[in-house]
């Protein structure tokens, strides 16, 4: 079993007239389907998940990673575009670009000037890093931020091919209509819950204890009671776990205390 070629979220005339059928059956037609094709003759077709291509994101060199990283960045700035897209953010991604960026609009501005900077061929993206922070940076050719440890939350391709037919050399008119009518923030807000959840999941390396959740830079109010009360979740079932088995439980009791502290010093906040 081989990769398959991801489907086109939407049809090929449906971002029209910002990005044009045309673009679209060749982009995805051709040039993605191109990469998918010598993906699976380098790899003789052994990778046939999405979970294997990542993981050959993390080790792959050479021309083995630059089709496998264009594979997989396609299918991402796919899922970054929306017929319905455009407009603005809301929510918790809202409030955490304007906490990042200092608001949507600066986001926006350095969205773009992270497209329009890019030399030659690559990629802009909006990141989230291992510490929670939000960042917008550029890749070069097929080089995608999965290789760097850090999350994707949204991309644009900005290679010749996905604009010349629309836009010929004006880059800066794709970008900027890419940010006005075509962005699909959904995808963005989706992809921004699920990394806070990977990030909530891993405490050891983000927060030490309950008290450095107070402090966190990255993490909104809702979000900093939505990590301590997972945590005390986990705490109980942990307890509960212990009682079972007669092996005591005790320091989860301290932790749950420390839990509650910094869970009623939010409350007064
Ligand atoms: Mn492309």
């Amino acid at each position: 079993m081989s990769y398959q070629l991801s489907d086109l979220p939407y049809a090929y005339d449906a971002l029209a007239p910002h990005i044009g059928p045309q673009t679209l059956k060749i982009h995805h037609g051709k040039h993605h389907r191109a990469y998918v094709d010598r993906l699976n003759e380098l790899t003789e077709g052994n990778i046939d998940s999405d979970a294997k291509l990542q993981h050959l994101l993390g080790k792959a060199d050479g021309a083995l990673f630059d089709q496998a990283a264009q594979v997989w960045n396609h299918s991402f700035y796919w899922q970054s575009m929306s017929p319905d897209g455009g407009g603005n953010p809301d929510g918790e991604l809202a409030k955490a670009l304007a906490s990042a960026f200092g608001s949507v609009e600066r986001f926006r501005t350095e969205f773009a000037e992270a497209a329009k900077g890019t030399f030659g061929s690559g990629w802009a993206w909006l990141v989230q890093d291992r510490d929670g922070k939000l960042r917008v940076i550029n890749t070069s050719n097929a080089d995608t931020p999965i290789r760097h440890d850090l999350t994707p939350l949204l991309t644009i391709d900005v290679w010749e091919h996905a604009y010349y037919l629309d836009y010929q050399n004006d880059r800066g008119a794709y970008v900027e209509t890419f940010l006005k009518h075509v962005l699909n923030w959904s995808f963005v807000a989706s992809n921004f819950t699920t990394a806070f959840r990977d990030m909530m999941r891993r405490p050891g390396e983000i927060f030490e204890a309950p008290g450095d959740v107070l402090d966190h830079p990255a993490l909104s109010k809702t979000q900093r009671i939505e990590v301590l009360q997972q945590w005390r979740y986990d705490a109980v079932q942990l307890q509960v776990a212990a009682q079972e088995n007669m092996t005591g439980g005790e320091q989860g009791a301290g932790f749950i205390e420390k839990i509650d502290q910094a869970l009623t010093q939010l409350d007064r906040n």
